[in-house]
């Protein structure tokens, strides 16, 4: 079989579990592949990773290169950058594609300097021109912006949770697995030891069928916890914009746009948002849209099919004792 032209999905995993990104990514591999004639291979590093490299071959890829680490159980990034940079020197992959979390952020970085190509980060759509470049797009100028890198390789991208529908499995997988050990050869300069996880809050917000995402214009983490409540009350999942996050009032995970999560609730309610595109991005696929903001220019009101010119002080603390004391009368 004639490996050439092939596309990598880099692919993410925690303790055997291959991350929901790695399918999403790989989906958009196989359609790109199916188009431009090229393979989609998935490369999956770890120790014990038989069970992320089946489920790639699951999903549509083509061949999988399982990199069986064989010294410490935990990811290594200068170890993966070493690894990889190998695999593609001889491979030549055409195009690598990575999930912009903050691993794959960290190891696209350090693996393009390496092969000395360019990196489009936070993609939102990717498609296989006419001559056979990839076009990597991403927000940009109050629009979308078109990357693409005619002369260097590999291209590379990565794409955030959300961006992409998860891939069905496929009902005859014919997928190689090629499994190749690989050992560290010289002493790290910087090594994980241990992980320590946070345990997961709430409802993940790719699933939620209500989101309340708060903004710039929530004066601070007391009123964020007015956000906080109204999810709840709601049965739904918090989001932020960037601001937010920057002052620490939500973690990163919970931010939604272009360098953080797709969404697709039945229903969204921003609160505080002036409707940045980097923002927007995320929130397309949204059935209802709903915005609170106090300027009646906001362009977030562009988007909504419900807006509430006002400010969200005076609004929040009626709608949360409205919607209690309906709870109340249901229970
Ligand atoms: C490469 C890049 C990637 C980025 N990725 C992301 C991303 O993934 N996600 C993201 O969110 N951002 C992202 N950003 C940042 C983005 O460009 C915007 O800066 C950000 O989305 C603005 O957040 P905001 O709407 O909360 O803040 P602002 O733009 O400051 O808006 C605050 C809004 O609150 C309103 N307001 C103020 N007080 C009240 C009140 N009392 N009641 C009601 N409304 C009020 C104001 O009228 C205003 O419209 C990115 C930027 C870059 C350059």
């Amino acid at each position: 079989m004639n490996w050439k032209n092939q596309i990598w999905i880099v692919a993410e995993h925690r303790e055997g579990i291959l991350a929901a990104v790695s399918l999403e990514i790989l989906g958009k591999a196989c359609h790109l592949a199916r188009q431009a004639g090229k393979t989609a291979v998935g490369v999956v590093l770890g120790k014990n990773v038989d069970g992320p490299a089946q489920e790639l071959v699951n999903h549509g890829a083509h061949l999988v290169f399982q990199l069986e680490t064989q010294d410490s159980p935990y990811y290594q990034e200068e170890l993966a950058v070493h690894i990889l940079a190998r695999l593609a020197g001889d491979q030549r992959p055409e195009i690598i594609l990575l999930p912009s979390s903050s691993l794959g952020q960290e190891l696209a970085a350090g693996l393009a300097a390496r092969l000395e190509t360019g990196l489009a980060s936070h993609c939102v759509d990717l498609a296989i021109n006419e001559e056979g470049i990839l076009e990597q797009f991403i927000p940009a100028y109050g629009g979308i912006g078109k990357i693409s890198c005619p002369v260097k390789r590999p291209q590379m991208a990565t794409i955030g949770p959300g961006v992409f529908p998860r891939p069905a499995p496929i009902s005859d997988p014919q997928g190689l697995i090629l499994r190749i050990p690989v050992q560290e050869e010289e002493p790290l300069r910087a090594k994980t030891l241990s992980l320590q996880l946070d345990p997961p809050r709430g409802k993940p917000l790719e699933e939620a069928r209500a989101v309340v995402a708060g903004g710039a214009g929530i004066a601070g983490p007391g009123d964020w916890q007015l956000i906080e409540e109204l999810a709840l009350l709601l049965d739904g999942a918090v989001g932020a914009t960037r601001p937010p996050v920057d002052e620490g009032w939500v973690k990163e995970e919970l931010m939604i746009g272009q360098s953080g999560r797709t969404v697709q609730p039945d229903f969204y309610l921003g609160i505080g948002i002036s409707g940045e595109l980097q923002h927007t991005v995320g929130i397309e696929r949204a059935k209802m849209i709903v915005s609170i903001n106090n300027d009646p220019r906001a362009h977030i009101f562009d988007q909504s099919d419900y807006g509430i010119v006002a400010d969200y002080r005076e609004i929040l603390p009626l709608l949360l004792a409205k919607i209690r004391e309906k709870k109340k009368g249901l229970s």
